[in-house]
Parts: structure tokens; sequence; C-alpha cells
């Protein structure tokens, strides 16, 4: 039995940089409190480790011994920046910086009178931050039907989620062309997402199933289990060593393991040993 890892998998920059910024400030917090408002990133291994050194995750600002606020990878919206500063909160922004440009790009956009498109799911915090960055007018669509669907205007300008796939960007983009007379598009997928999702492709061809390593709630380590699934049937998708099941393995000679940008490489090595132990 051969097993592959892909050769872009697990953490990216900007989720090892989030995870450093809030070890360091509980690290210099003289045991005040250390909060981040929402999971810090879409792992549960890594939000237990967060927890058992104190890093608390918060769903709301207020009802809290006032302390620090870590701002997670996606970003928040201006409006709870300020209420958290409002509140007393020192503030620590782990925002990734490739987020960050988003923000500066519809700021800009949004200067220069075009109408904001967001390509992303509007529930994703990233989408809720960016969103909140538009003080004019803003859609967020998440298909080519809903590309469709948009009224022509002059000046469009559109952002994407950094997550989203690449093939899906370039569909819905090739649609918003026609629907304004200036329309300027970014991409704004990130690096990692798309070396992993190129990885994630060229393993699935090559394996005879794939697992793929990742929260369940994150939307990087979602697009990377489908990227799999449409060339490999025989993907699926884990948080945890326990979760690999022994029928996955039957009649495989070669698996493929891949992870989501917020997955720690000990959680990926465990799976590997999980595989290697199932198949004895
Ligand atoms: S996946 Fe990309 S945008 Fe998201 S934290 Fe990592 S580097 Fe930043």
């Amino acid at each position: 039995m051969k097993i592959s890892i892909a050769n872009k998998a697990g953490f990216c920059f900007g989720v090892r940089r989030a995870i450093s910024m809030a070890y360091e400030e509980r690290k210099n917090s003289g045991g005040k409190p250390v909060y981040t408002l929402g999971p810090l990133v879409h792992n549960p291994q890594v939000i237990e480790e967060l927890e058992k050194d104190g890093i608390k995750t918060i769903e709301e600002l207020e009802d809290h011994e006032i302390g620090t606020l870590i701002i997670r990878t996606h970003g928040v919206t201006p409006a709870i920046r300020k209420e958290a500063i409002a509140l007393g909160y020192k503030i620590v922004d782990a925002t990734c910086p490739l987020v960050k440009n988003i923000h500066d790009i519809v700021k800009d956009l949004n200067e220069g009178g075009y109408y904001i498109l967001v390509i992303g799911h509007s529930s994703h915090p990233e989408v809720v931050g960016i969103v909140g960055q538009v003080e004019g007018e803003c859609s967020v669509i998440e298909d080519v039907e809903d590309a469709r669907e948009i009224e022509r205007r002059k000046k469009l300008g559109v952002v994407v989620q950094t997550t989203a796939l690449w093939p899906k960007f370039l569909e819905i983009g090739s649609v918003l062309i026609e629907k304004a007379q200036e329309c300027r598009i970014f991409n704004t997928i990130c690096h990692a997402t798309m070396e992993r999702q190129d990885a994630a492709l060229e393993l699935a061809r090559a394996a005879d199933a794939m697992i793929v390593v990742g929260g369940r709630n994150s939307s990087n380590t979602r697009r990377l289990l489908e990227i799999c699934q449409s060339v490999n049937p025989n993907s699926y998708q884990v948080e945890y060593a326990h979760e690999v099941r022994t029928d996955w393995l039957d009649n495989v000679n070669t698996i493929g393991i891949t992870a989501g940008a917020s997955t720690p490489d000990h959680v990926i090595t465990e799976i590997k040993e999980k595989v290697i132990e199932l198949k004895g």
C-alpha cells in the first residue's frame, strides 16, 4: 500500500500567523483574559489546544471580563471592531493580510463609485467582514444563476472569497463582464488555497481513495473535498483519526491524503498512522 500526502496541504501562512499571534498575546497578557470572537480558525483540534492554553472562543462581545480580543483570520466588520474598542477590549488583529487586501480593494472600488459584488457565501464570516467595509451598494452572489440575475450597471467591482473554487469563479466572472459598461474583477482567491486545490486534484486523480482532513466548518476543506470527489468518488472527509473507516480502504492500493489550510501537521500524521494501522 502506498500513502501519499499532497505536496501542499495543511496550515497556510495566514493561519500560522494568527495562531502564533494568539499564543504570543496569551504569554504577555499578565493573566488578563484573552478571547477570539468566533473560532480563531475552523479546526477543532486547534481550538481545543488554544482553549487549553486559556484562549477562549466567545460568540458575543458583551458579558465577559474585559481583556484582549484576537480578531481571527477572516476579519471583522468595522462596526464590530468599534464596538469591541468601546467596550474596552485590547485588539490584536490577526486578520489574514490577504483578507485585508480585499477590504482595501472594496474600499477603493467604493470610493470610485463601483457597485460592489462579492462572490462567496453570504453567511461566511470572511464575506460578512468584507461586506461590512462597504459604505455604498453591495451584493453577495454565490453562483452563476445569481450572477445572471444581477441587473446591468454602469460600473461593477467584483471580488471573490479567498477559498472559492477557481473554475466557478471563472464561470461567474464571464457572466458578470456582460453586466456592466465597466466591470473590474479582482481575483482574490488566495495562493495557498489555489495551491492546495491543484495538489489535491492531482493526487485524487492518481489515488484509489482520498482522505481530506479538516474541520467540517472549514470552507477551504469543503472545497478540497468537492474537488477530490469530482475526480475520485472514493473521497472522504475526516476531522479526527478515529473517523477513518476500514471499508474506505478495501481493495485500495494507493491512498491520498490532503488537508485544509487550518489543519495542523500532527493531525495529518495521526490520519496517516491510522490508515497504516487499519490496513495492517
Ligand atoms: S487560506 Fe489564504 S486567506 Fe485564508 S488565512 Fe490562509 S493564506 Fe489567508
